[in-house]
């Protein structure tokens, strides 16, 4: 998968819509200390699926929305598109949180789960967690990661990891597929 481009509209200091275009090969972003790079790479993680307000560095993760200064009033969303190409297609996925209303996610259109995109994504072998994301304070976390954290990260980048959510999906239905089964040779028993 190859990301090309970032749209981010109200997400943290982005209050005007912008359009990030990655080119092919090495890009860099450049700028004085909190003119918002890191909140680039923010947006990117927070479209993937990422869910803890805290690594989004808010309390609350209403906080990504654009709170408003001086001269700008608050904004009442934020959205960001990731546009990238897989095998040769585009896909657009969406993630936009309104105050009050949380988060909703789309794939080129589609209403999705949250669930759908971190698949998306992990299939890919990147998403919110990824390795191939490396933030400021996360470089001492990969070198100090224990045994099982470490063969989580290559497994994300095999692009394996989707598979644990599909089988433990698999898992559960099989259990309750089991259950239905049970069930229906009781009552088949009492009918007898
Ligand atoms: P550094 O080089 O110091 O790491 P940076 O360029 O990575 O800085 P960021 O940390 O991405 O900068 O951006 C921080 C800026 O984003 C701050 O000015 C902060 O006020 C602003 N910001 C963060 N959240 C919001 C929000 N919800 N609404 C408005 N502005 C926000």
């Amino acid at each position: 998968m190859q990301i090309k481009r970032l749209r981010i509209s109200g997400f943290k200091s982005f209050v005007d819509p912008a359009d990030l275009v990655i080119e092919p090969g090495l890009t860099g972003v450049v700028g004085p200390n909190g003119c918002g790079k890191s909140n680039l790479l923010e947006a990117l993680r927070w479209t993937m699926g990422e869910n803890s307000a805290r690594s989004m560095r808010g309390a609350g993760m209403e906080d990504v929305i654009f709170a408003g200064t001086a001269t700008r009033p608050p904004r009442d969303f934020a959205e960001v598109t990731i546009l990238a190409e897989r095998e040769g297609e585009e896909t657009e996925i969406v993630r936009r949180i309104e105050r009050g209303a949380g988060s909703a996610y789309r794939i080129d259109g589609r209403d999705v789960r949250a669930k759908d995109v971190a698949l998306l994504f992990a299939d890919a072998a990147t998403g919110a967690h990824s390795p191939a994301l490396v933030s400021q304070n996360r470089i001492g976390a990969v070198i100090a990661a224990k045994p099982a954290e470490r063969r989580a990260m290559l497994e994300e980048a095999a692009g394996i990891a989707g598979l644990h959510v599909r089988r433990r999906d698999a898992e559960a239905k099989l259990r309750a597929t089991e259950t239905n089964l049970t069930r229906l040779d009781e009552a088949i028993a009492d009918q007898d």
